[in-house]
């Protein structure tokens, strides 16, 4: 077997004890690796490198494409970035594969039949980082979800749950109230279903889908979610399996893919040589399948199951019941070094099945006929009478624009609003083509901010309302 170049993080805090057990489980399985190891995280963020990492690092991450990761300790404070959302969105790793196993009775949990795994959009929806103050009162933050960002990780989580033997994928969104945005992820889910009729499927509300979730996990087979929520979900599921340090995630894209623990770097008990490697070492394992070396990583979770099963453990899953002997990190290792070869009795065996599938390549939709009907102008105005406001609006609008609303973080207040409803500084003014249904075009737009400007308003903010093939492309003010 080929060495496969593969770029390596020791991380912070007890990163560098679970790196160097784990790769001594590697090395000792038979992992045909050629490791280049790099510096990111605390000591490049307090030496001015704001993302934490060098631009040296990203050569070496872009010849390789492979990055094992140990965690790192994120400052707090302004101005640093995280190291995990630049290197996600520079290398375009939109999947994050996250699975969440209990190993009951070895490890105590609540809940000891969880076997599923988390999708998570890695890329897309409010960690797009775009972020606004805009008046004194109020903040922004913008949500964007993609067809193309949607259309992969959907297409992504089917043929996961397809490859890997699951039987149902479930797709959570919040569509109910975020029509156009998570009402597109759903759509993308429902279209992309209809390729694999096998596969059972479902869309649950995000918010009783998660409760469900935390209440009856074993009901899960594999979870395909939009950011946020997944970042949410996924906490919740690795938690659920009784430990955090037992749970390690991949992130893929077209591009590169990176292999982590998902715990931090647990600066309470760094140095100490206590720490769990498992996470790190199950993270490095889905690394091992993904470049081919899936026997190893066979031989690996085996030798790792049997471990746990023998009750060798760390004293952050050592319990009075099911445990044998209390070891350290490299301990621990050890004990799965000497097991390699050996298959677990009653936790899960593995067999290994070269069944990597690859994605199609992203094609764009014809393009459909697309028609500016009004705009919608923010406003920081902070002794706004709404009457009077609509007044000097409607002297405004020309010939081309009728005035159609005014709401308040969302509230309709104009016309037939409730005095009750407490507003901002932060308007939003809905003006629509004079007439019906007509068109208008930039330059009218452009006339219409003019003239505000001229008569001292402060907008702020405008988003124009497109028709898409005369399918309305923005949201109605409530009670319009
Ligand atoms: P943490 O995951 O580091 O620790 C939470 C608790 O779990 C601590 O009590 C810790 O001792 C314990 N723990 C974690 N991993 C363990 C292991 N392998 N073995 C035994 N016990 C373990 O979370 P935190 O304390 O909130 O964060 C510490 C630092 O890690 C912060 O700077 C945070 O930003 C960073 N962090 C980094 C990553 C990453 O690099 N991917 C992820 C999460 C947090």
């Amino acid at each position: 077997m080929a060495k496969v170049p593969v770029t390596v993080a020791y991380g912070d805090g007890i990163g560098p004890e679970i790196m160097e057990a784990t790769l001594h489980v590697l090395d000792k399985a038979g992992a045909e690796l050629e490791i280049e190891e790099i510096v990111v995280g605390k000591s490049l963020y307090e030496n001015g490198f704001s993302s934490g990492i060098k631009p040296e690092a990203w050569d070496s991450l872009r010849r390789t494409k492979v990055f094992l990761k140990a965690p790192i300790t994120t400052p707090q404070g302004g101005g640093m970035k995280s190291l995990n959302v630049t290197i996600r969105k520079t290398l375009g790793l939109y999947a994050n594969v996250r699975p969440c196993i209990s190993y009951a009775p070895y490890v105590r949990t609540k809940h000891p039949y969880v076997d599923l795994v988390i999708i998570r959009e890695n890329e897309e929806d409010l960690y797009a980082g775009i972020e606004y103050r805009q008046t004194q009162e109020v903040t922004q933050a913008l949500k964007l979800i993609s067809r193309p960002g949607s259309e992969k990780i959907i297409r992504y989580a089917f043929e996961y749950t397809k490859h890997r033997g699951r039987k149902k994928l479930t797709c959570f969104t919040k569509d109910n109230i975020m029509k156009i945005s998570d009402g597109l992820f759903h759509q993308v889910f429902d279209e992309i279903a209809q390729d694999y009729p096998e596969i059972q499927t479902e869309h649950m509300i995000v918010d009783i889908g998660m409760a469900r979730l935390a209440d009856t996990p074993e009901y899960f087979d594999a979870v395909v979610v939009p950011n946020l929520y997944g970042d949410i979900v996924s906490d919740i599921a690795a938690q659920l399996t009784g430990s955090v340090g037992l749970a390690g995630s991949s992130n893929l894209g077209d591009h590169g893919a990176m292999f982590e623990a998902i715990h931090g770097s647990a600066p309470d008990i760094a140095g100490q040589g206590v720490a769990n490697p498992s996470g790190l070492l199950l993270g490095a394992v889905l690394m091992l399948d993904h470049i081919d070396q899936g026997q190893v990583a066979e031989r690996i979770r085996n030798a790792w199951h049997k471990t746990i099963e023998d009750g060798i453990h760390t004293g952050d899953i050592f319990n009075e019941v099911k445990s044998k002997e209390k070891v350290g990190t490299k301990a621990f290792a050890q004990a799965v070094v000497d097991r390699l070869g050996e298959e677990p009795d009653s936790l899960r065996r593995t067999h290994y099945q070269a069944d990597a599938f690859s994605m199609p390549v992203y094609t764009r939709k014809p393009k459909t006929k697309k028609e500016l009907v009004g705009v919608d102008v923010f406003f920081d105005n902070e002794d706004a009478d709404v009457e009077a406001f609509a007044v000097q609006l409607q002297a405004l609008t020309g010939d081309s624009f009728q005035l159609a609303l005014i709401s308040n973080r969302g509230v309709k207040v104009w016309p037939d609003g409730f005095p009750e409803t407490f507003c901002t500084d932060h308007w939003r003014v809905r003006l629509m083509g004079a007439s019906d249904g007509a068109v208008v075009s930039h330059q009218d737009v452009a006339q219409l901010l003019q003239r505000m400007a001229d008569a001292g308003l402060d907008f702020i903010q405008t988003e124009h309302l497109y028709h898409f093939d005369g399918e309305r492309g923005y949201s109605l003010g409530q009670g319009q």
